[in-house]
């Protein structure tokens, strides 16, 4: 049987955990109505995680509803991160494709995520606190150990420079060569995703990509809609 797991920011070294999130607590409680004895796993979002079991869960105080304390059974590093780091740097999409991209890409094994405001960026604002928590409950449901970062929006002249460290930056374009057997050859430690908007990127813009030396990639003869090439580029490039 798979248990339950929550992402909380915990410190798993000790014996005993005091869970006293709001959301953690009404699901332990009330939606999986666990009782003394029974077992979940707490992971720290930074690559530890423990199996527990309930202790005790008194959730009749005055003061609202308590904290639950579980015991630590055995901790564990979390492996499931791709051997290379990926960052997404993604367009800002409409406020429901850029959701399915967070959640997606995150389930594929992202690493970072910023959003991009291009010239033809329709939408501008996104909200972080949605879009992190988000990535934490892709996590938790994938396995995963470490929550990716959801950068704050910044312009694509700005992302160019913030990508400037990964050892590969890739611009997918379509009409663009068709990328090797694999997209990111193993040994590549860190790389970087440039994905434009609904409306695609625009001439300066793809002159810019092109000077910092991003390597032009095409997905295929077909335009994807821009969260379809989000979600596929994040997965042929978490595969390395
Ligand atoms: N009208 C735009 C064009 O023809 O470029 C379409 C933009 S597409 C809906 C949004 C983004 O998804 C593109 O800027 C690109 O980053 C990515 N994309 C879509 N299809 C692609 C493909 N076949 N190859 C590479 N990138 C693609």
């Amino acid at each position: 049987m798979r248990l339950h797991r929550f992402i909380l920011d915990l410190d798993l070294s000790a014996d005993e955990l005091v869970i006293s999130d709001r959301e953690a607590t009404n699901q332990i409680r009330n939606v999986f109505r666990m009782e003394a004895g029974d077992p979940f796993i707490v992971c720290d979002g930074k690559g530890i995680e423990a199996t527990v079991r309930v202790v005790s869960d008194d959730p009749s105080t005055s003061s609202g509803p308590s904290a639950i304390v579980a015991k630590v059974v055995d901790r564990r590093a979390v492996d499931t991160e791709s051997a290379t780091k990926v960052t997404l740097y993604c367009a800002v999409l409409k406020r429901e494709n850029f959701e399915l991209v967070v959640q997606k890409a995150v389930e594929c094994g992202v690493s970072a995520i910023v959003p991009v405001i291009s010239s033809r960026t329709i939408k501008l604002g996104v909200k972080l606190d949605r879009l992190q928590k988000i990535a934490t409950e892709a996590c938790e449901q994938s396995g995963r150990g470490i929550v990716p970062a959801i950068a704050e929006p910044m312009s694509l002249r700005l992302a160019i420079v913030h990508a400037k460290p990964n050892a590969t930056n890739f611009l997918f374009e379509p009409g663009s060569p068709d990328f090797p057997e694999t997209l990111v050859p193993s040994g590549i430690v860190s790389a970087g995703l440039f994905i434009g908007p609904e409306g695609g990127w625009d001439p300066t813009e793809l002159d810019l990509m092109h000077s910092a030396d991003f390597t032009a990639v095409s997905l295929g003869p077909r335009i994807l809609r821009a969260e379809t090439a989000a979600i596929a580029a994040t997965f042929l490039a978490t595969r390395a």
